[in-house]
């Protein structure tokens, strides 16, 4: 699939400008603006008890006001509107505190699963406490050694009975220490090919033998988790589809992750490019004002240059949502370019900051976000598919390349070689 050619539309339509509209109104009126610094996307605070209170009493807010689930059917308590207006509410919450991180994966990936793929029973019992900030939910994905293939799945699922008994290990789990449900995608018949041998079940994460262990982050945080499993038993009423069919369910889920990480770039990045120019307004570089220099210049010129190109892709994505299309192989492009432009962005403000660049947290400018930025972005380049994984897609989808060759589609999982 080539890159298709749009009739890029900048504008609001006028039912767009409408929403828009009411979004700002309610927003002006529940919600803070949003103070400089401190709020990045790589604070630690994500594990903070005082952090967890407020993003739930902010859910419950939306979840009252009906902007809990722009995107999600009504019956399910959501609003029942486009992507396009998921991706105006977004750009609009930005200017305020709005702390829905922790419900990203459960409101962004898990939900739209468990809507398409769970039973009535499933959906009646787990969505409205999930959109409500009730639940918290993890993605139990990745494993030592899936991760990029995550069809490679070896957590072994047996069947026993009314429950299904479990054994294994995941890990990057964002999460999942303050997860009430996860997403587990398990492997029940290991003699098969690899994608029809895997079965898809929401997990009680407070089930006995479910045992999470921080993983410590070079920011200093601890987002993610080891998960291991022994002899968890899992109730077959929270199997999602039939057996088996995991990875069909599972690429709901990917589906969704990589339309929520396509919609932040459609929602035109978070690298703050008016912040790291007034930063080089107030800093002193070889006694002058930083925005003097001209190395700094040529920096910013560049940094500035690459965030409007990301910005007009992202108005392809708008344009292709918008006229109610799925948007095409460019959100490979979004998420490479945003990575990038988070590290390079980073790199340039500690080069502004001169030495003060060392400093941590509330000593240094800003907060410390920058610094923050710094350590957090390479993951960015991994996270939801790595800077190779997207190469491959557009290389693939949007250049035409030759696939790369999977040799093990059709060999029984059990003779695929590993380790
Ligand atoms: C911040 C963060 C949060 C995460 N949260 C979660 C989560 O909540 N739940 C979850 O399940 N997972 C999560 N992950 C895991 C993430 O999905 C994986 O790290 C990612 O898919 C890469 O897998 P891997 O780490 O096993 O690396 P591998 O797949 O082992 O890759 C190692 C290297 O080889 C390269 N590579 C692999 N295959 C190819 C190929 N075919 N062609 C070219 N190069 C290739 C990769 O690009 C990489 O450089 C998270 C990761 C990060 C960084």
């Amino acid at each position: 699939m080539a890159i298709a050619e749009v009739d890029v539309d900048f504008q609001d339509t006028s039912e767009e400008a409408a929403f828009r509209e009411e979004v700002r109104e309610w927003l002006k009126a529940n919600a803070t603006p949003r103070g400089g610094g401190g709020d990045s996307l790589f604070s630690e605070r994500d594990d903070d008890a005082e952090y967890l209170a407020r993003s739930r009493a902010w859910q419950a807010k939306k979840f009252d006001a009906g902007w809990a689930g722009i995107t999600w059917p009504k019956e399910y308590g959501g609003r029942g509107g486009t992507p396009i207006q998921q991706i105006i509410w977004s750009q609009e919450a930005a200017h305020y505190d709005a702390p829905d991180g922790v419900f990203g994966i459960g409101i962004g990936m898990g939900g739209p699963t468990v809507i398409s793929h769970g039973s009535d029973e499933l959906k009646a019992r787990l969505l409205p406490r999930l959109l409500r900030g009730d639940d918290i939910w993890c993605q139990l994905f990745s494993e030592p050694g899936a991760g990029s293939d995550v069809s490679a799945s070896r957590t072994r699922a047996e069947r026993d009975g009314d429950e299904w008994v479990v054994n294994g290990q995941k890990v990057w789990t964002s999460g999942a220490h303050y997860s009430k449900w996860g997403m587990l995608l398990a492997r029940s018949d290991f003699d098969t090919p690899k994608h029809r041998g895997l079965t898809y079940f929401m997990l009680d994460m407070e089930s006995p033998g479910v045992e999470v262990r921080p993983l410590k982050q070079m920011t200093g945080g601890a987002n993610f988790n080891e998960v291991f499993f022994t002899d968890v038993r899992i109730p077959d009423a929270n199997r999602v589809d039939e057996v088996g069919n995991g990875w069909r369910v599972a690429l709901t889920t990917l589906m969704n992750e990589r339309m929520s990480i396509g919609g932040s770039a459609g929602g035109l990045g978070s690298t703050d490019i008016e912040g790291l120019i007034a930063l080089a307004k107030t800093q002193k570089l070889n006694g002058k004002p930083a925005i003097e220099d001209p190395v700094i210049r040529q920096d910013l010129m560049q940094l500035y240059m690459w965030a409007e190109g990301l910005r007009f892709t992202g108005y392809k994505s708008l344009t292709a949502l918008s006229k109610g299309q799925i948007p095409g192989p460019e959100g490979s492009i979004g998420k490479l370019a945003v990575a990038r432009l988070g590290t390079r962005a980073a790199d340039v403000a500690l080069a502004i900051m001169g030495g003060d660049g060392m400093l941590h947290r509330a000593d240094a400018e800003d907060h410390g976000s920058w610094q923050l930025s710094l350590l957090g972005n390479p993951a960015m380049r991994i996270a939801g598919g790595s800077d190779e994984i997207q190469r491959n897609i557009i290389g693939e989808r949007v250049l035409g390349l030759p696939g790369e060759p999977r040799l093990d589609k059709d060999l029984a999982f059990k003779d695929v070689a590993s380790g």
